[in-house]
């Protein structure tokens, strides 16, 4: 059967789902672990908090995160373009965005 695997919502980061582009995560996280469980059979398997320090001021920041598995998830969206593009430098970024962008728009 297929191969049970895990995908996780916290209220710090805001992406897309790992399976279509809706956004899940952020404050709005019960959204996002219901997104999972009604849109692609999920199970949530935790919900927890933990302490993170902010990047920038260094500050402590209370996150909550939920973990869900599923059994035999739907295919995993390809490429995972937003997970690539928060990976690179903000400029970067802008400059990767454009490009696919104008690719869109000639079909
Ligand atoms: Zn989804």
């Amino acid at each position: 059967m297929g191969k049970s695997r895990l995908a996780s919502v916290d209220t710090l980061q805001t992406g897309s789902c790992d399976h279509c582009d809706v956004s899940v995560g952020g404050p709005d996280l019960a959204d996002g672990a219901n997104h999972y469980s009604e849109a692609h059979g999920y199970k949530v398997v935790h919900v927890g908090g933990f302490t993170s320090s902010d990047p920038n001021t260094g500050r402590p920041l209370q996150q909550s995160i939920v973990v869900l598995q599923a059994n035999d998830p739907p295919p995993l969206r390809t490429p995972a373009v937003r997970e690539i593009l928060e990976g690179l430098p903000e400029e970067t970024r802008r400059e990767v965005a454009k490009k696919l962008l104008s690719q869109d728009s000639e079909g």
